[in-house]
């Protein structure tokens, strides 16, 4: 009698647990209908605090919010030093006209980590030497002039280290002989040697030293600005910034006015750019908050996305649209009611745009961790809705309960889990935080983001880093649909009986 009262008493509390699971499955779906907060993260993430790059201000202030927003939904969080910047940036605006015969209003933008002018600065303009020759004959029009250089801009500052100036050297000697081969050999064998005028800024060290205002770069539209390598990455110092704007002009304009340099044209251009440096070094960090696990509190599912962005826009979709739905999963699911069996951390990485450097820095952390992480949900591949998962094949019917409540909250989107097929461990880090933790075997499933089921049109290609990724790029319902299916999803995974089984996830690597 009594051994059977204790197993009604176990039977009982079974029941009543699994009943606090599906009042706080309950509870999400509700917040997801009726009170989903995702757009308001993401507004106030762009619009308020806005591009972020690591060492900026804004990136502060966007790990302070986080970390308040996450305390006052009631995680537990912190702050964890990912690494620092030899020097910090801060962009203001930025604008610029044509003068002169002609007159516009000039399409540009600069890479994060570049300098800015000493205000408006108006100008001649000229087109850059690519021979000594040349040099010595305009180098009294260099000062106070805007230089037009070759090539067309893939986002990335000009070239101002010791290798790269190298390169320029050999490649100026280079021209100097063809030059002298031409002039001399030209009318006698009738060949001529090319001269290389595809590398941009061939005399940047002279032209700089001769006063030029900037140099001016084709950039496609919408035009991507990228960051200074060589401060970002190779620790230059406040003392040692570049001096000069590096200012990408839309193809279109700069097509227009390399001619009309050419003609000797009387123009002008005037640029202001107020891109502002401070003094380092500038720690960033990775902000941690975590719900406890129940059951099995030293097993995990990671949720994560990352809070750094670039900043000629305000990283609206890259990782706005993963910050806010990370953060509001992370609202719903503290706010449920749920008491998850196994720990869920959320994530905010730090400068994964600079190399995935917070999601090494925590995986390099948190080793001992890493064999008890069941799986790591990542949000970084734009305003997308949930639509599928793909299970290890023991979990597909498991899989197949924790979807019906998205189903049901989202009958449109057609949810549907299928069977995984395993495939071989990645070797090397990819795109994005969650292949900082699958070459590590961690598992890292994904549901999948690609079908525009709504046909919104969206290009992942068109913001990618450019100056549209903004807030009006993101979808509303499209992200309010992934904060609800990234709650029930992540919750669902917490509470399986087992973690993801790893050999039905990686493929055993053929030896060879
Ligand atoms: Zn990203």
């Amino acid at each position: 009698m009594k051994r059977f009262s204790i197993l009604l008493l176990l039977a009982l509390l079974i029941n009543v647990a699994a009943m606090a699971q599906s009042a706080a499955i309950r509870n999400i779906q509700q917040m997801a209908r009726e009170d989903n907060r995702t757009m308001q993260h993401l507004d106030i993430l762009c619009n308020r605090i806005g591009g972020r790059p690591a060492g900026s201000n804004a990136c502060e202030n966007a790990e302070e919010w986080a970390v308040k927003s996450f305390q006052d939904w009631g995680l537990e969080v912190k702050l964890e030093k990912a690494g620092q910047m030899a020097v910090g940036f801060n962009r203001g605006g930025w604008w610029g006209r044509m003068m002169g015969e002609e007159q516009m209003t000039l399409h540009f933008a600069t890479p994060s980590y570049t300098s800015g002018t000493k205000g408006p600065q108006k100008g001649h303009v000229v087109i850059e030497p690519r021979t000594q020759a040349e040099f010595d004959r305009m180098k009294g029009r260099l000062k106070g002039a805007w230089v037009l250089v070759e090539g067309k801009s893939r986002g990335w500052a000009l070239k101002h280290d010791a290798d790269t100036k190298a390169e320029r050297e050999k490649i100026r000697k280079a021209n100097e002989e063809a030059m002298q081969y031409n002039s001399m050999m030209a009318g006698e064998d009738g060949k001529r040697k090319e001269i290389d005028t595809s590398t941009p800024a061939l005399f940047y060290d002279e032209m700089v030293a001769a006063g030029v205002l900037g140099f001016i770069q084709a950039a496609p539209v919408p035009i991507t600005a990228l960051y200074d390598t060589e401060v970002v990455k190779n620790g230059v110092t406040f003392e040692n910034l570049p001096t000069v704007p590096d200012i990408k002009l839309d193809e279109e304009q700069y097509a227009r006015i390399y001619k009309m340099a050419k003609e000797r044209r009387q123009i002008e251009l005037e640029f202001d750019i107020r891109n502002h440096f401070h003094i380092g070094p500038v720690d960033y960090h990775n902000v941690i908050a975590t719900i406890k696990g129940t059951k099995h509190p030293d097993e995990y599912v990671i949720v994560g996305a990352h809070l750094d962005s670039f900043d000629v826009a305000t990283g609206g979709v890259d990782c706005g649209s993963g910050v806010s739905v990370v953060m509001e999963a992370a609202r719903m699911i503290a706010q449920s009611g749920a008491k998850p069996d196994r720990t869920i951390i959320f994530i905010l990485f730090a400068a994964e745009e600079f190399g995935l450097y917070g999601s090494q820095a925590w995986v390099e952390a948190h080793a001992d961790l890493l064999p008890k992480i069941s799986n790591m949900f990542n949000r970084d591949g734009g305003p997308m809705p949930y639509s599928a998962f793909s299970a290890p094949a023991s979990l597909v019917e498991e899989y197949k309960k924790i979807a019906e409540p998205i189903c049901e909250l989202y009958p449109d989107y057609d949810f549907t889990v299928n069977e995984l097929k395993p495939r071989p461990m990645p070797t090397r880090t990819g795109g994005n935080d969650a292949s900082s933790f699958d070459v590590k075997g961690v598992p890292t499933l994904q549901m999948n983001e690609w079908r525009d089921v709504k046909g919104y049109g969206f290009d992942y290609r068109e913001i990618w880093h450019t100056e549209r990724d903004t807030y009006q790029k993101s979808i509303p319902e499209y992200q309010e649909q992934a904060a609800g299916a990234m709650a029930l999803m992540v919750l669902g995974t917490a509470n399986l009986k087992q973690m993801l089984p790893r050999d039905e996830v990686y493929r055993p690597t053929d030896k060879e």
